[in-house]
């Protein structure tokens, strides 16, 4: 017979999912109303509006897809993306081939802008593509590359692509609440994030937007959006500001909930002082890491405060140091993907798992695991190192 579920206390300082909010976690457990209830429906309007918030815009098509973020991506290919489209995919890490997938499942062709894993997106190799493919649609690419740790310049990208009369897609999953997503300023035409990253909640909800230029590639198209579920013509009737809402599928009641909560919690917090508080830990934690002898393998203007890729030391196993982590301090930190995959680990501070507490258990028991199997680091020093920052 099975029995109840109950999962350890973990401190998650991976790329996510991070530690939720116990405020959301108590939000979550709420009791479930219908998903046409007046009450739930006024709730859905104040997500849009904290949503709009979260990414700086007026964007009226704003809203939660009722999926993760990989969703919520594939929301953003299949409604503007048409079969035979030419389609600007910038690449320097794992996400950027999922967009290549979403692209040539569409029946669109992909163009690549290859760089280095580690490295930002290159704009002048995209304004180069852009001049081989003057008749490009569209340019996606990655903000925060939370495979690599590295945060590539938005605004220019965005510019670059409506100076050629293209739209942007812009992953923002792991940026939104932790760095600046500004998506009325850089003038982006569709983003999409998850909630799982920096904004505190539980994972399965991708919160979308689609600018006005968006918006009219959506209303003229000649094929039918391949995708029902997030046909966003059709989500529109569900969670569109006609008086009245009909049915399209059965929101996760409670998981909006949750994501209510943790958009409350930023708002209260404000954007400013999230991202301000991304940049505080990030520091102290760089600070420690380096003081034991170990190297930040980003740039440090490409680093992503939420997502810290360091180099595994001499004499450390790498699978072995993050089963110790996990048994002994039931803290849970990421593997190295790719060309990364055994030399670095991605350490992240995402949301409610950004605090100085969690940068010090970190480096505490990276020292003392580290020091335990006699890898090659300067023992004793990274939590005073971090302190200094303070
Ligand atoms: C996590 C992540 C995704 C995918 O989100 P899921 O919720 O896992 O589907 C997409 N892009 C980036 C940059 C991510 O970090």
């Amino acid at each position: 017979m099975a029995t109840s579920f109950h999962p350890p206390q973990r401190t998650l300082m991976g790329p996510g999912p991070s530690d939720v909010s116990p405020q959301v976690l108590e939000a979550l457990g709420r009791p479930t109303i219908g998903h046409l209830d007046p009450e739930f429906v006024g709730l859905m309007d104040e997500i849009k509006a904290l949503l709009q918030y979260a990414f700086k815009t007026n964007n009226q098509l704003t809203l939660p897809v009722s999926a993760p973020g990989s969703a919520g991506m594939e929301a953003t290919f299949v409604n503007l993306v048409s079969p035979g489209d030419k389609v600007i995919v910038c690449q320097n890490g794992v996400f950027g081939g999922r967009m290549k997938e979403n692209v040539e499942r569409c029946g669109a062709m992909a163009v690549m802008v290859q760089d280095e894993w580690g490295t930002a997106v290159d704009v002048q190799k995209v304004r180069d593509a852009f001049r081989q493919n003057p008749d490009a649609k569209l340019l996606a690419f990655v903000h925060a590359e939370t495979s690599t740790g590295v945060v590539s310049d938005a605004a220019q990208l965005c510019k670059i692509a409506t100076e050629n009369g293209a739209l942007s897609i812009v992953d923002a999953v792991t940026s939104v609440g932790g760095i600046e997503v500004d998506v009325d300023g850089w003038g982006a035409d569709a983003v999409y994030s998850g909630t799982q990253k920096c904004l505190s909640c539980v994972p399965g909800i991708s919160p979308v937007t689609f600018g006005p230029r968006a918006l009219e590639v959506m209303n003229n198209r000649e094929h039918k959006v391949q995708s029902w579920f997030l046909d966003m013509q059709l989500v529109m009737g569900y969670w569109g500001s006609e008086a009245k809402r009909t049915y399209h599928h059965t929101a996760p009641v409670n998981a909006m909930y949750a994501l209510h909560e943790s958009l409350v919690m930023l708002q209260n917090e404000g954007l400013e002082n999230a991202w301000q508080r991304h940049q505080q830990h990030h520091r102290a934690l760089v600070a420690g890491l380096e003081a034991m002898g170990l190297n930040m393998l980003v740039a440090k203007a490409d680093r992503l405060p939420q997502l810290n890729l360091v180099s595994i030391p001499e004499g450390a196993d790498d699978g072995a140091v993050r089963a110790a982590l996990l048994a002994q301090y039931d803290l849970e930190i990421g593997a190295g993907l790719g060309a990364l995959a055994g030399k670095a680990w991605r350490i992240g501070l995402m949301g409610h798992a950004c605090s100085q507490k969690n940068v010090l258990l970190c480096l505490t028991a990276l020292n003392n695991v580290l020091t335990a199997m006699g890898a090659k680091i300067t023992s004793g020093v990274a939590v005073d190192a971090a302190l200094d920052c303070y």
